[in-house]
């Protein structure tokens, strides 16, 4: 995504900040500095440089917490032998990006859980450090006021206390918040698996926890209108854009649903346009422009070099040579400079080609068997035969129901 940052990597999975992160640690660290934190720490409350420290550190806990939370399910899914592609913080929070949905309904509710299970083991921890401090020295508690107050000791051990019992709470929120069964929420997804299970039907799964996903965000709007109004414009504009990402999540994991059930065994075999037009690598640009690109209607060629694949050529790696030498320069220089375009192979899932066609921002890839050019894997051809799929679909459950 745009505006990542790339980090490091854990446990061989890469981590990346979004932009969108500084923001939200800066508007945590504000927010606790100039409330949470003088109001438990009351006899601190003036010495503002040491509470935006704990400010600080409470953000910098808090995305600790949930980048462990979502190393959990990175690393469950790596287990159960789906691939991981990363683990991305942004100002919503955390999420760990797979390269597929899992297959099985069991890996899907097992991958949903390991994240939970982090965070109440991180609960346990946080509370045990508290009740420690609180043990081992004079820090006394005061909950009259409604408030939690913590008195008693020095600024490390109150400001450690108040930390850890602020890490404690905001944990457990997540906790909750991440249970409720609605997509894509972990909760949502423990629903999902066992719909899935229960039905072994993926798109019925997908779609009654999407649904209630897809409700759960309206709310999230209407909360952060009724917040806005009410004063607290900030938590309400966040509330908002949280209930859209939410609301974008659950719509498109059900239209992908969908669409995996429509090209569900087509493989790129049965879709592919066979005995394409293709360049020879000997042409000139000139020779390729004229012959090629001003006859037929397509933006891009496989090219062939004694009889291999070696790549695509498009009209764009085209235009971007200088005119004055496309009468000497090679199309197949042209492409063994280029960049590389990936292909796809026969009897590849057609589903997953077209995720590699959507990345590459191409219209077209070749399909290659063993180095050989078999054939060219059109987009338009995959959207029509999902158009003309769903449209049979559709007809048949209109037959049924005359017929019932
Ligand atoms: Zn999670």
């Amino acid at each position: 995504m745009t505006g990542d940052i790339f980090l490091c990597r854990l446990f061989g999975i890469p981590f990346r900040l979004h932009w969108s992160w500084f923001l939200a640690i800066f508007l945590v660290s504000w927010t606790l500095a100039t409330g949470f934190f003088p109001q438990t720490l009351p006899e601190f409350s003036t010495e503002s440089e040491a509470l935006w420290g704990l400010g600080f550190l409470a953000a910098l806990g808090l995305f600790i917490s949930v980048l462990l939370h979502e190393l959990g399910h990175a690393i469950a899914a790596r287990r159960l032998g789906v691939e991981v592609r990363g683990i991305r913080l942004f100002i919503f929070g955390g999420v760990a990006e797979l390269g597929s949905e899992p297959n099985k309904a069991g890996h899907e509710i097992v991958i949903a859980v390991a994240g939970p299970v982090v965070t109440l083991l991180l609960i346990l921890l946080y509370e045990l450090g508290l009740t420690l401090i609180v043990m081992q020295s004079s820090v006394s508690w005061d909950l009259s006021s409604g408030i939690l107050q913590l008195q008693g000791g020095s600024l490390a051990t109150v400001g450690a206390a108040a930390l850890l019992f602020y890490l404690g709470m905001i944990n457990t929120f997540l906790l909750v918040f991440n249970m409720i069964p609605a997509f894509p929420l972990d909760g949502g997804r423990v629903l999902r698996g066992i719909i899935w299970g229960a039905t072994n039907n993926y798109l019925t799964g997908t779609r009654v926890a999407g649904g209630i996903g897809i409700a759960f965000a309206y709310l999230l709007f209407i909360g952060g209108i009724l917040n806005a109004l009410g004063g607290n414009l900030f938590g309400g504009v966040w509330f908002f854009f949280l209930g859209m990402f939410l609301q974008n999540a659950a719509q498109s994991s059900i239209a992908y649903a969908q669409l995996q059930q429509l090209l569900r065994g087509v493989r790129v075999a049965d879709m592919m346009r066979r005995d394409p037009v293709t360049v020879d690598a000997g042409l000139t640009l000139r020779e390729v422009a004229d012959e090629y690109f001003l006859r037929f209607p397509y933006k891009s060629y496989p090219v062939i070099h004694d009889g291999r694949y070696v790549g695509m050529l498009s009209l764009r790696a085209l235009q971007e040579e200088p005119r004055e030498l496309w009468h000497t320069r090679l199309v197949g220089d042209v492409v063994a400079n280029g960049p590389i375009l990936p292909s796809v192979k026969p009897n590849e899932p057609v589903l997953q080609a077209m995720r590699k066609l959507a990345e590459s921002g191409q219209s077209r890839l070749a399909v290659v068997d063993d180095g050989t050019l078999v054939g060219l894997l059109c987009g338009r051809d995959v959207m029509d035969l999902m158009e003309i799929r769903a449209g049979l679909a559709a007809a048949r459950v209109w037959q049924e129901r005359r017929a019932a």
